[in-house]
């Protein structure tokens, strides 16, 4: 971590993150003192006389395991509220509905593949979206007067390409311009990265990734401090259904219990690969953020307190040899999805960006030799040697 996190001290943020992570929403059960939280795997409530409930009625809408799931990670995010929803894709849906149809976006140009396929195919029928380099400041001031965006979509650090945009510069240009900002943070997790600190509106996550952390669960949520989008979204979250089951918001409350040590493991662990692919003879280029070498290194300090666990490289040589490396190692598993304790490897323009275009995907540097790290929480020199007889294969 490049500095310790310093939260406001309100309520919600009396202690830690990596004691909230814990004990908000972990309480143990009043009725039986057991100490995990109870799987409420119920589909509905009784009620006393019609309408009088203690707050449960159905579990589309509401169940109390998701409830102690939201109130974890809004204290997480240093937020007044959270909503879970079933996947990362299904929490974009809602933030989406809550814009009114004709309502034009501005959505970064290097997003998670399902982001720009969910925009590009699914709301472009109801919704309008230019998509633009959101690390350049000023093409987007002028893309935010002549556009005039109702919403501003941002991932930071992107998906694969890792480029860096300052949250704070954006949010105050889009407060001025009366956008809504949204920041999809999956890549950095609470721990590394607050945006509504930095002024964002809303947060989004999928925690698929490192939030649960172990590869068993699909999910998402979105926080937030504003009372009426929250009422619009747990409206919304019950009109449309994506709502996230009882069992699976438990996985995610155990998960999440040790999401402040995995992530500084993560983060230890990509920065010894990222410096070791540096210096590779075998390496065009290396990606990372904690690098000196990363283009908005900056930015990255002054906005995150970590680096996480993702890297992107360019290897010497065309695609015959980035499959042939993708195929050699052993450790590093072949697989879509990224942020859980196992390190995965994967090819974006084969493989989680093949519904971005080639056109598009060359436009914006993805390239066919580029390869995606996720890195995992193993034992860094053995994460090392299976790279070393990888490139030795090439
Ligand atoms: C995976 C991912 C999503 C989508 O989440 P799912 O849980 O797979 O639906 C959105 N944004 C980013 C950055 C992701 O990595």
């Amino acid at each position: 971590m490049t500095k310790k996190a310093t939260p406001k001290k309100t309520k919600a943020t009396l202690h830690d993150i990596a004691t909230r992570t814990i004990h908000v929403g972990g309480e143990p059960d009043k009725e039986t003192g057991a100490i995990m939280p109870p799987i409420f795997q119920t589909s509905t409530y009784v009620q006393e006389s019609p309408g009088v409930h203690k707050g449960y009625e159905y579990t589309r809408s509401h169940n109390p395991t998701r409830t102690r799931l939201e109130e974890c990670l809004a204290s997480l995010e240093q937020a007044k509220h959270c909503c879970v929803t079933a996947s990362g894709l299904s929490a974009e849906m809602l933030m989406m509905h809550l814009l009114p149809p004709g309502s034009n976006i501005i959505c970064g140009d290097d997003v998670y593949g399902g982001t720009y396929r969910l925009f590009t195919t699914v709301f472009n029928h109801t919704h309008n979206f230019r998509f633009v380099d959101t690390t350049d400041l000023k093409k987007l001031e002028k893309e935010i007067k002549d556009f005039k965006p109702a919403m501003i979509w941002l991932e930071t650090p992107t998906n694969p390409l890792l480029k860096i945009t300052d949250i704070q510069a954006v949010s105050a240009m889009a407060k001025k311009a009366k956008a809504l900002v949204v920041v999809d943070n999956t890549f950095m997790s609470p721990i590394f990265q607050n945006p509504l600190v930095l002024g964002a509106d809303f947060v989004l996550h999928s925690m698929t990734k490192y939030i649960n952390g172990h590869s068993d669960v699909v999910g998402g949520c979105i926080m937030l401090n504003d009372d009426h989008y929250r009422k619009e979204l747990f409206r919304l979250q019950n009109s449309i259904g994506p709502s996230q089951s009882p069992f699976d918001s438990w996985l995610v409350l155990r998960g999440v219990k040790t999401l402040a040590i995995r992530m500084a493991a993560h983060e230890k662990n990509a920065m010894a690969v990222a410096q070791y692919l540096e210096k590779h003879p075998k390496v065009e280029r290396v990606v990372y953020p904690g690098l000196k070498s990363h283009p908005q290194h900056a930015i990255a300090k002054k906005q995150m307190l970590g680096f996480g666990g993702m890297i992107t490289f360019f290897l010497k040589g065309d695609i015959k040899k980035s499959k042939k490396f993708l195929s050699t190692v052993k450790l590093f598993a072949l697989a879509e999805s990224l942020g859980g304790v196992e390190s995965l490897i994967e090819h974006p323009a084969i493989m989680t960006h093949a519904s971005v275009p080639k056109k598009v995907r060359e436009s914006i540097g993805l390239s066919d030799n580029l390869i995606r790290l996720s890195v995992g929480i193993e034992h860094v020199q053995d994460l090392i040697d299976d790279l070393e007889q990888a490139f030795k294969s090439v």
